[in-house]
């Protein structure tokens, strides 16, 4: 087990709920457009958000985002200046990502662990496959993935920090799982996990999915981000759908069947359209989309509220009884009302996490 950070508003380790993050990817600098996307991100459920502050003025508009968020948890992520992290604590951030290695000189990072203890703010630190230290370089990447992560949480402790997350990040995802279970077996810091530069959604999706995936099922991990070339609420549907598959996180369990030539409902689009309707539910309702009866009937009993196709239209089912049979043209209106009176009314509200 992790020991527990405090991180604004959250808890990253010690057991609690894995943290779902994400990054934005407008201009920091641009105040407006990035509390945009942070409230987007906040209403697909993301639950810490990380912002690039790339020079000291991106620490002003830090300060007007920070006064807009409340004690939502904002992350700022920091190289080579060890002004701009200084500046972002005392602007009231809640964690700062840094890499020890390219701040500079100790005292550099010295001054940033201090100032961070006395306010509690964690420090995230690691090691990436794309930016390895020299003098790592010449050991296989795992190895020094490994070492150099260590390196940078003796340098923080050595600083006098106790607040500290580790990453260990690579775009292999092999090298990424098993340096990350390396680092888990050494320290008790929670683990934030992710394959790195992992490209756009299909491949992300599959490659952050089996590594993130794969050190879940072993216990290890605190924290997660997908990351994905796009739309960063992309991340948190992807971390969302993860979470839930594994059994960490509640929410509906949409079924649908992959179609066939027997297909009588355009599976595909109700399957979207659900998505979309329960995407902020937190009750565990299971929903089916079947294109026909084959297996439709079945899923259907097994299934909180089910769709089968069937010639000219389809039919809806509840908790395995037949509500009806619909012509094609009131189908998809009438599974819809059934939808939203199961997430609202059924569920107990549909809350925001
Ligand atoms: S449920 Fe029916 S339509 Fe869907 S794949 Fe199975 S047999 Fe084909």
């Amino acid at each position: 087990m992790t020991i527990p950070i405090r991180v604004g508003s959250i808890t990253i380790g010690g057991g609690y709920p894995i943290a779902i993050q994400s990054m934005t990817n407008t201009d920091t600098k641009d105040v407006g457009a990035t509390l945009r996307q942070i409230a987007c991100l906040r209403a697909a459920g993301c639950e810490a958000i990380r912002l690039a502050l790339y020079d000291l003025e991106c620490v002003d508009s830090l300060r007007q985002i920070r006064k807009e968020t409340g004690d939502y948890p904002l992350i700022a992520d920091v190289h080579y200046d060890y002004r701009i992290a200084l500046g972002a604590i005392r602007a009231g951030i809640d964690k700062v990502r840094i890499n020890p290695g390219n701040i500079g000189e100790g005292w550099k990072v010295k001054e940033i662990a201090i100032a961070a203890e006395e306010r509690g703010v964690p420090i995230r630190v690691g090691a990436n496959s794309g930016s390895l230290a020299k003098n790592f370089e010449h050991l296989p990447v795992v190895e020094a993935l490994v070492a150099s992560a260590l390196r940078e949480v003796k340098l923080l402790e050595d600083a006098g920090m106790s607040r500290i997350v580790i990453a260990v990040k690579s775009s292999n995802v092999t090298e990424m799982v098993e340096a990350t279970r390396r680092v888990s077996s050494s320290v008790s810091y929670p683990l934030h996990l992710g394959v790195t530069e992992a490209g756009p959604l299909s491949i992300s999706l599959v490659k952050s999915t089996l590594g993130i995936g794969l050190l879940l099922s072993e216990g290890i991990g605190d924290t997660i981000r997908y990351s994905i070339s796009g739309d960063p609420v992309k991340e948190v549907d992807a971390a969302k759908t993860l979470l839930k598959a594994a059994g960490l996180l509640s929410g509906p369990d949409i079924i649908s069947c992959p179609t066939c030539a027997r297909t009588c409902i355009d599976v595909e689009e109700y399957a979207l359209k659900v998505t979309e309707l329960t995407r902020a539910c937190v009750k565990p309702v299971r929903i089916a989309i079947m294109g026909c009866v084959v297996n439709g009937i079945g899923e259907g009993k097994n299934a909180d509220l089910g769709i089968a196709g069937i010639p000219g239209g389809g039919a809806l089912f509840e908790k395995g009884e037949i509500l009806g049979r619909y012509p094609k043209s009131e189908l998809f209106p009438a599974f819809e009302a059934r939808v939203r009176r199961w997430i609202q009314e059924e569920g107990g509200g549909n809350p925001p996490r």
